[in-house]
């Protein structure tokens, strides 16, 4: 695997390849890698012709300071991970080789609607954020498919506006299932600060996903949604929102509506760390 440090590095290696004809397949992340991200580099092998994956912990879409100077960071490990399943390149940039010229220098996008609710507002900047790290990180491997995981729902759905916003319309995006553990949870590189009590019952928000997902034909969302949320807060977690939104749009929903496709997404904290899920009711 070839390890690109420099924007200038990448660009030329990256015009070569595109000179070459071959389809590019771009994954990218924070680190601390796990199954879940390698599903997608995996996927990216077996539909293009060259993978990319990116590793950046990108300091704008903290909107917390703590979880940002606790994000865990595991290079050594991620580039063993990424060897083995033969991924063809890893950038791995510095702050400074992403924003040369500070954040507030480069271009920023709105996301309307999809800022003010959810994940946007309990975690106000986040997307605009993640909007301009994953526009010049695509500026930069230019790829011809990206490859993002479903766990992060609204992130997908702001990708996608991102993509019309910046007229990207030859890009593909490709959304991958979730990657979960035996008892449900969501892999995710946060589930390393867990103590083992946390991790013993960090299980419990599949549990209430399941069950949103079980009850749909035939109970009051808000009745399902209280007791979702009293079981997390039983087992110790303090929930942020357990919704119902339209899979589409995110308009949020107050109850069940089977002519509409349907997502159900939860947030809560257990102790410092912040979890989220959600599930298709399909
Ligand atoms: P992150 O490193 O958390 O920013 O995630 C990088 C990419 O991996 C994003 O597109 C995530 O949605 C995706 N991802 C993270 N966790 C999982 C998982 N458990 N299953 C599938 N994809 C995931």
């Amino acid at each position: 695997m070839r390890i690109i440090q420099e924007e200038a590095a990448l660009r030329h290696f990256i015009s070569e390849q595109r000179a070459s004809g071959v389809r590019i397949g771009f994954v990218p992340t924070m680190g601390a890698l796990h199954p879940g991200h390698i599903s997608l580099v995996t996927k990216s092998r077996e539909q293009t012709g060259l993978t990319v994956c990116s590793i950046f912990i990108n300091p704008t879409q903290f909107n917390d300071p703590e979880d940002f100077r606790q994000y865990p960071v595991s290079v050594e490990a991620d580039i063993a991970m990424l060897e083995a399943v033969a991924c063809d390149v890893l950038f791995l940039p510095s702050v400074r080789e992403m924003y040369p010229e500070g954040p507030a220098n480069m271009p920023s996008f709105a996301f309307g609607y999809l800022e003010t609710i959810l994940e946007g507002a309990h975690r106000p900047g986040h997307f605009k954020g993640v909007g301009q790290v994953v526009n010049r990180l695509l500026d930069l491997v230019q790829p011809d498919t990206l490859f993002l995981g479903q766990k992060d729902y609204q992130q997908c759905a702001v990708i996608s506006e991102l993509l019309k916003q910046t007229q990207r319309d030859n890009l593909e995006l490709v959304i991958c299932p979730t990657y979960r553990e035996p008892d449900g949870l969501a892999m995710s590189s946060r589930n390393r600060r867990l103590t083992d009590p946390q991790r013993a019952v960090a299980g419990v928000i599949y549990q209430c996903l399941v069950s949103i997902l079980t009850k749909k034909d035939h109970a009051d969302f808000l009745v399902v949604q209280k007791e979702c949320w009293n079981l997390l807060q039983e087992k110790g977690f303090e929930p942020e929102y357990v919704a119902l939104a339209n899979a589409k749009s995110l308009d949020i929903l107050n109850r069940y509506d089977g002519m509409q496709p349907m997502v159900a997404l939860i947030a809560a904290r257990l102790g410092e760390v912040r979890l989220i899920d959600n599930m298709l009711l399909q």
